[in-house]
């Protein structure tokens, strides 16, 4: 899979890494490559465009890293823009199937490969997790696809709900809901009816399957090969069923890949499996990290530069500790401190994380100590000139009046932040002389 992305991408990369200097055009001209290869991948306009944007944002805003190029500096915002478009926040990987028996219910269009990857997570349910399965076919319209999913089943070895003529999709659902708990299963697989193309009368079923089954996980099988027109398809059902996540099949074709870096952005769903093949094994848990690396195929460059910014941010430390020890504290020092703490997950998560400051968190919550308040005040120490933020004294009335108008705040925020930075330059100064400062910002750090 990507193959052909992988290359397109591969060679607009080996070209900006192996320049030494990078002007801003050369960058800009790079992603517009990047946005050519992807829109060529078929991944949708907005979703593009989106990317080139994020990406652009910050390449700009990047701190210069001493020993890697600005070329590599890109490869790494790209790669870690890639897995945010595919993951975005907390997709689940495994399914959801506590509280015995677990309904999932698989949906999707006739020949997306439905039938076959209810066979492959159950056999993955069966062999990995030791799940006792139980498979039913609701498919009433095509006899032949309900002795598909039986003899999947005997092959993996899995039980199937004994086929009854003339009963109705919900009918069967019914049945195989009491199989499931009678039959002391974990989890109960209902293979739902696909059509060519969306229509109403299979929604009204599906939702009427639904209904009855309450199923724990939703999934919609869509063919990756199909490019928009299976994140179209997702967002169709989405919308009418309601799915928990996404199955794309034939992803061991060579299709452009641009279904898997849409569906996230325009559904909403998180990918959850990919299906590699026709055999019974050829299925993959879906994990962001592995298929952006695979994209990119350059997780040397990748790994060099997290390096060099990790030893970058200790010199950094290691530099603020120094001047922290002669007891100096500017507001450049402050305006540092306050984008660290965003970087570790701003207030909330820092309080979070040291014992007993729920109940501190949550006052300074009240109090309007938040994120959006860490932003203002960084916004505030950057419409200070450089003179300003070294000798903070030099703030009179009518300085203050436009550096608040320049941050777009009332002047006595900025007021409160010099009393802020007025107490925290005080303290410096006692440790400072005291010597405790450095295991102090160790601990800090
Ligand atoms: P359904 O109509 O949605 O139930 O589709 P089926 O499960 O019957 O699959 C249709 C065809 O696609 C079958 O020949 C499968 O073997 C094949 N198929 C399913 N998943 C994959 C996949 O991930 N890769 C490939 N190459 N073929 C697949």
């Amino acid at each position: 899979m990507f193959e052909s992305l992988s290359e397109r991408l591969g060679s607009v990369f080996d070209r900006l890494t192996k320049q030494g200097a990078l002007s801003e055009a050369d960058v800009e001209a790079a992603l517009r490559e990047v946005r050519t290869a992807l829109l060529e991948a078929d991944v949708s306009l907005p979703v593009a465009r989106d990317f080139i944007k994020k990406v652009t944002a910050r390449a700009t805003g990047q701190a210069v890293t001493k020993s890697v190029t600005p070329g590599q500096q890109v490869v790494k915002i790209v790669h870690d823009e890639l897995i945010a478009v595919l993951a975005g926040e907390g997709a689940p990987d495994a399914l959801k199937i506590d509280n015995p028996p677990a309904t999932v219910l698989m949906v999707g269009l006739q020949g997306s490969g439905k039938t076959t990857t209810t066979a492959k997570l159950a056999k993955r349910l069966k062999e990995k997790n030791g799940k006792r399965v139980l498979l039913a076919s609701l498919d009433t319209n095509r006899p032949a696809a309900m002795e598909q999913l039986a003899i999947l089943a005997g092959q993996i070895g899995v039980d199937s709900l004994p086929i009854v003529k003339g009963e109705s999709a919900v009918q069967i659902a019914k049945r195989a809901k009491q199989q499931a708990s009678f039959g002391g299963y974990d989890v109960l697989f209902l293979d739902t009816a696909g059509r060519l193309h969306i229509d109403e009368v299979l929604m009204e079923e599906v939702q009427a399957v639904r209904d009855i089954a309450q199923p724990r996980e939703t999934l919609l099988v869509v063919d990756g090969l199909t490019g928009q027109d299976a994140v179209n398809v997702a967002a169709e059902f989405n919308g009418k069923v309601g799915i928990s996540g996404v199955v794309l099949t034939r992803m061991d074709g060579d299709g452009r890949g641009g279904a898997a870096l849409s569906m996230r952005a325009v559904t909403g769903k998180p990918i959850r499996f990919v299906g590699l093949g026709e055999k019974m094994d050829a299925l993959e848990v879906f994990d962001a990290e592995r298929v952006a690396g695979r994209i990119l195929g350059m997780g040397d460059i990748v790994a060099l530069v997290e390096k060099a910014r990790e030893t970058f941010e200790a010199e950094q430390a290691e530099r603020m500790a120094k001047r922290f020890q002669k007891g100096l504290f500017n507001m450049n020092d402050l305006k540092m401190q306050l984008e660290q703490m965003l970087k570790m997950g701003g207030m909330q998560s820092i309080m979070g994380m040291l014992p007993g400051m729920g109940a501190a968190a949550k006052a300074a919550e009240k109090a309007g100590f938040d994120d959006r308040m860490i932003k203002r005040q960084i916004a505030l120490i950057q419409s200070m000139t450089k003179k300003e933020r070294a000798n903070p004294d030099l703030l009179a009335a009518s300085r203050k009046r436009r550096i608040a108008a320049g941050a777009g705040v009332e002047v006595q925020e900025l007021n409160r932040l010099l009393k802020q930075h007025q107490q925290m330059a005080d303290m410096m100064k006692k440790m400072g002389k005291g010597g405790m400062m450095k295991q102090a910002i160790a601990q800090m750090m």
